[in-house]
């Protein structure tokens, strides 16, 4: 495991983090119970589980997303490497630039250029960059997002422009434009075809030595497609959410150690 702080700008390589104790609650409903997870640095950990289980409430709770709901309360520790995410010393901003995320609808600026969009992550965290600078990063993270040679020449044309699968495709390179360690994605190919799904699977499998991604799905093919490990949450009646068991993929998919996951990756219920 790494054990610089990856809030150490100088530094750019995937961290890991790791979720200890981590309870939900909206109000006084209590819907996540002491999760604790890894999720290892150049990895991709998916999650996966039936609807309302907590899912995506545990993935905001990796980039401080969570807060923002109003009614939101949280316990618990978030670290990425050593840091707590959640400690006083530790910038909210800096937290979202180092834990990108993409999320279930592509929502690139639609009137933006396609250029600007890639670069609009560093607009908003206050950076600039130069020129040729910008140049070379959009040609490098739409490489990277696996979007480049459909755009090259056409930076100008509005993100609007773009079909679903593309848009998605650039929202991956703006997330990346800020050089973050970890990218979390909430199902980001649930509003795409087969074809774009499978283009984006595959940028996920191409990013995964450059920032450690965690993955939301519903489709258990996906999960065993890009996922080098797994976790399966559940809520049971009336309960909160928690992880059932988590592990490497292949075993949670053959030989997992609790019934209910068996069932759940082969379709029985949820
Ligand atoms: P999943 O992503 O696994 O489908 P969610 O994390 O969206 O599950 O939801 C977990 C539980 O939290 C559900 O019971 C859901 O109704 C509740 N919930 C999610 N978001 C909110 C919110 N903004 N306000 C109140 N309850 C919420
Ligand atoms: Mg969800």
């Amino acid at each position: 495991m790494s054990t610089f702080s990856a809030f150490d700008t100088d530094l750019q390589a995937p961290a890991t983090l790791t979720a200890v104790d981590i309870s939900c609650w909206f109000g006084d409903h209590k819907v996540l119970e002491k999760v604790n997870l890894t999720m290892e640095a150049g990895k991709v950990t998916a999650l996966i589980g039936p609807s309302g289980c907590g899912k995506s409430t545990f993935l905001r709770t990796l980039n401080r997303m969570h807060e923002l709901v109003p009614s939101a309360a949280l316990a618990g520790e978030v670290r990425l490497n050593e840091d707590d995410i959640y400690d006083d010393g530790i910038k909210i901003t800096d937290v979202r630039r180092q834990v990108g995320m993409v999320f279930q609808k592509p929502n690139p600026f639609p009137a933006m250029s396609i250029r600007d969009n890639v670069l609009s992550g560093l607009t908003l965290t206050g950076r600039k960059i130069s020129g040729s600078g910008a140049d070379d990063l959009v040609e490098e993270t739409l490489a990277k997002s696996g979007l480049w040679t459909e755009v090259k020449d056409r930076l100008r044309n509005a993100g609007g422009s773009l079909s679903g699968g593309q848009q998605q495709r650039l929202c991956i390179a703006r997330s990346l434009a800020v050089r973050p360690s970890v990218l979390l994605m909430d199902e980001p190919c649930s509003a795409l075809d087969p074809t774009s799904t499978r283009r984006i699977e595959q940028t996920i499998q191409e990013l995964s030595t450059e920032v450690t991604i965690v993955i939301v799905t519903h489709n258990m093919q996906q999960a065993q497609r890009v996922s080098d490990d797994c976790a399966f949450f559940l809520a049971e009646a009336g309960t909160p959410g928690g992880i059932v068991e988590a592990g490497p993929t292949e075993l949670m998919f053959s030989v997992p150690q609790d019934p209910r996951t068996l069932d759940y990756v082969h379709g029985r219920f949820g």
